[in-house]
């Protein structure tokens, strides 16, 4: 019997028929990633329903050395969450620690199981009256111990902050079993390092999140949402600033897209609408908290206005109902879909400083051009966040796996033009299997020798998420 067949005996008898799913047709959709390029194989998926099993679960398999790969929503872009092909490491699912445990009002937290699925956190607040401001189109699969392990940030991060933001307090069971106990809803601890710190954005690599203790912020007011047409990024970058002057906090989102990406979820989405009556080159989404509910008599309407007279916008329209912004909301939600529809794109996740977004966009677009004539950039995103999505679309006629064969050349002219303008080549996805030579060959040093330090402390044998972040 080999040590992993005797690993999985244990868990078997430890954890009942419920939290070991052995069969290849139910675990095979978790083996692939959601764009399809990483695939894996594993003999099982381990599923504990609560923190004690977890922490069983992780302590037999430090104590064999048996690697797992966490899993949540399987919703990250980067490879994450799929094990390698040797069918030697195990899939750990949370999705039975799926409870909420508690929403305070009042104190202005919850605290949730960490396999809890982000829609049914922001329901649970909302039923409290409160607002759990973490937002993605993958909100209705992407578990918050997911987005916590990736520092997710979505759609909101401009009035709110990203996933990290939003954590007060995490429980997390160590690579050999120990629980560390960090589930405080505390505003202020000056008490030491904080070490839940750790925890976010590492990818599971570190320790397996079993809870989170996470911020509420009052409901805001009714939103106004709009669409707008304008000419190009670095005019998007200027309404920005005209919008934060005049509207401060209020503004909550701030979504670029360009003509081809819109027309993509068209075509994809035949009950989508085109949202002005020209064509125009650039589209910005935005949504803002207002006094008052109709569009007509709310804020936007002047802000709008009077950034036409400047010439920044060439067209916009506010939504008049719910419906209609939900169809606003739609068109930047399916982008990512219509553009996998579309064919293959090399993709890239970068942040700029604001202030240099509009030149990145430009100067990458030409690079990207230059690499492989006749290719389609669709560069969207939450660029009021400094933060966009640039992928590079297989130009018409180009076989598929010619194109992809090109992605480390082209990812590594994109991330070199982001470093340039003082970026990061992981804005939101983190790094996963994907951009594991990006990371050493960008952050090396004094900052990966750190990173590789922490692991070796926290997880020894390399039990936890082997491959990813630092490769093998
Ligand atoms: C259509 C679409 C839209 C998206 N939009 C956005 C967006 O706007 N912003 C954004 O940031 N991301 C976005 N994403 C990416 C993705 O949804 C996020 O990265 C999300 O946080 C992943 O959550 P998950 O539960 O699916 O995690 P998984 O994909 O299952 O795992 C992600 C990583 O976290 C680790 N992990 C999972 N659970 C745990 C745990 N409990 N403890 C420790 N490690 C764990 C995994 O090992 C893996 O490394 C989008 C994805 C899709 C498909």
């Amino acid at each position: 019997m080999s040590n992993l067949d005797r690993v999985l005996a244990t868990l078997r008898q430890r954890l009942g028929p419920g939290g070991v799913t052995e069969d290849p047709a139910i675990i095979a959709p978790r083996l692939r990633e959601w764009r399809d390029r990483f695939h894996g194989r594993a003999p099982a998926w381990i599923r504990p329903a609560s923190t004690d099993e977890l922490a069983e679960v992780l302590g037999i398999c430090h104590e064999a050395q048996v690697p797992v790969v966490p899993q949540g929503g399987n919703t990250g872009l980067c490879g994450g969450a799929i094990p390698d092909d040797s069918g030697r490491q195990l899939l750990l699912g949370l999705d039975r620690m799926n409870r909420v445990l508690e929403v305070d009002a009042d104190g202005g937290s919850l605290t949730v199981e960490a396999g809890c699925v982000l829609a049914r956190v922001q329901a649970a607040a909302r039923e409290a009256g409160r607002l759990f401001a973490l937002s993605l189109a993958s909100e209705g699969s992407a578990q918050i111990g997911g987005c916590v392990s990736t520092n997710a940030g979505g759609t909101n991060v401009l009035r709110y902050g990203t996933a990290r933001e939003q954590v007060l307090g995490l429980e997390v069971v160590l690579a050999d079993g120990r629980v560390l106990d960090l589930l405080r809803s505390l505003r202020k601890d000056t008490a030491g390092y904080d070490l839940k710190q750790w925890f976010i954005g590492a990818e599971g690599t570190l320790g397996v999140i079993s809870k989170v203790c996470a911020r509420l912020h009052p409901l805001p007011g009714p939103l106004e949402t709009a669409v707008v047409g304008l000419r190009d990024p670095a005019t998007a970058l200027a309404l920005l600033g005209v919008l934060r002057d005049a509207l401060g906090n209020a503004l909550s989102a701030f979504e670029l897209f360009p003509r081809q990406g819109l027309e993509l979820v068209l075509d994809y989405r035949p009950a989508a609408r085109d949202p002005l009556g020209r064509p125009q080159p650039w589209y910005v989404l935005l949504e803002a908290e207002s006094p008052r509910v109709h569009a007509e008599d709310g804020v936007l309407s002047g802000v709008l206005a009077a950034a036409m007279e400047r010439g920044l916008v060439a067209d916009a329209a506010l939504a008049r109902s719910l419906g209609e912004a939900r169809g606003f909301w739609a068109l930047r939600d399916e982008l990512s879909a219509a553009q996998k529809h579309a064919g293959p794109s090399i993709k890239h996740d970068i942040a700029v400083p604001l202030s240099a977004m509009g030149q990145f966009i430009e100067e990458a677009t030409a690079l990207a051009g230059r690499l492989i004539p006749g290719c389609r950039v669709l560069a969207f995103g939450h660029v009021g966040d400094g933060n966009v999505h640039f992928n590079v679309g297989c130009p018409p006629g180009l076989s598929p796996p010619v194109f992809l064969a090109r992605w480390d050349e082209v990812a590594e002219a994109v991330h070199d033009l982001a470093i340039a303008h003082g970026g990061t080549p992981s804005a939101e996805h983190g790094i996963g299997q994907l951009k594991v030579g990006e990371l050493a060959r960008l952050r090396g040093g004094t900052e990966l020798e750190l990173m590789r330090g922490l692991k070796r402390m926290l997880d020894p044998r390399g039990i936890l998420n082997p491959g990813k972040l630092f490769g093998a």
